[in-house]
């Protein structure tokens, strides 16, 4: 009897519009004249070259490697440069939070999300969010809350908070854990099978790969091809067992 399903959340619940989830073109440089105006409105001292050779390149070198490390890269020493250079006292949520604005605007669920998360909670079943993003959790936690998403979702786990990223089955194991149910009784749902169904079925979970163009990875259990067929699953599912 399945009695929960755990999210993959980009792609699958919410689109990002680029495979990794970060201001990017036209949205990054809008975040950065956010943040600059930002820093200089509170009597920092910062060249928009600044941002770049302080924050975002010492960042994204570190970004490089998360696949070899298993975990995100820290905003944080690259923020505490930043503050110490520009000689500001800003907070790191609202230094990151700011650039993150105008992409973090314009992202919105899909059509069926809304409803199929209702309809999955409306039968009695947990839901949660398991997802590899490379900022804090509560700037990607906001836009499930503005769509609509977060009421029925009852534990949410990032790799950046969480210190772990899929293939790594530890924040599925965290979610479980939360929800307390075994594995047997869960679904991981997510669109990308090297991350998603590897992370499920180290696991232990029944993993459901909602068919989009990836980079291949392990079979998963079931495919489907709109997320609104997994009420039909979990019934179909719940039914056999
Ligand atoms: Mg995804």
């Amino acid at each position: 009897m399945i009695r929960a399903v755990l999210f993959d959340m980009g792609g699958v619940l919410i689109g990002l519009e680029n495979a990794r989830g970060l201001p990017e073109s036209r949205f990054d440089w809008r975040g950065r004249q956010a943040l600059l105006s930002l820093i200089r409105n509170r009597g920092g001292r910062v060249r928009e070259a600044d941002l770049d050779r302080l924050l975002f390149a010492p960042w994204r070198e570190e970004y490089d490697k998360r696949y070899e490390h298993g975990h995100e890269a820290d905003w944080k020493p690259h923020l505490t440069r930043l503050r110490r250079r520009a000689g500001i006292r800003l907070h790191d949520a609202t230094l990151l939070g700011t650039w993150f604005r105008p992409y973090g605007e314009m992202l919105t669920a899909f059509d069926d999300t809304v409803d199929t998360l209702r309809e999955l909670h409306r039968r009695g079943l947990r839901l949660g969010v398991v997802s590899n993003v490379p900022m804090p959790g509560a700037l990607y936690r906001k836009i499930l809350e503005r769509e609509g998403l977060a009421e029925w979702i009852e534990t949410f786990h990032f790799s950046y908070d969480d210190g772990h990223r899929k293939p790594s089955p530890a924040m599925i194991r965290y979610a479980l854990t939360a929800l307390d149910i075994t594995p047997e009784a869960a679904l991981m749902v997510g669109d990308r099978r090297e991350s998603d169904i590897a992370a499920g079925r180290a696991a232990g979970v029944t993993t459901v790969w909602l068919r989009r163009e990836d980079a291949g990875g392990p079979r998963p259990d079931h495919t489907i091809d709109e997320l609104s067929e997994l009420t039909a699953l979990v019934e179909r599912l719940g039914a056999t067992r």
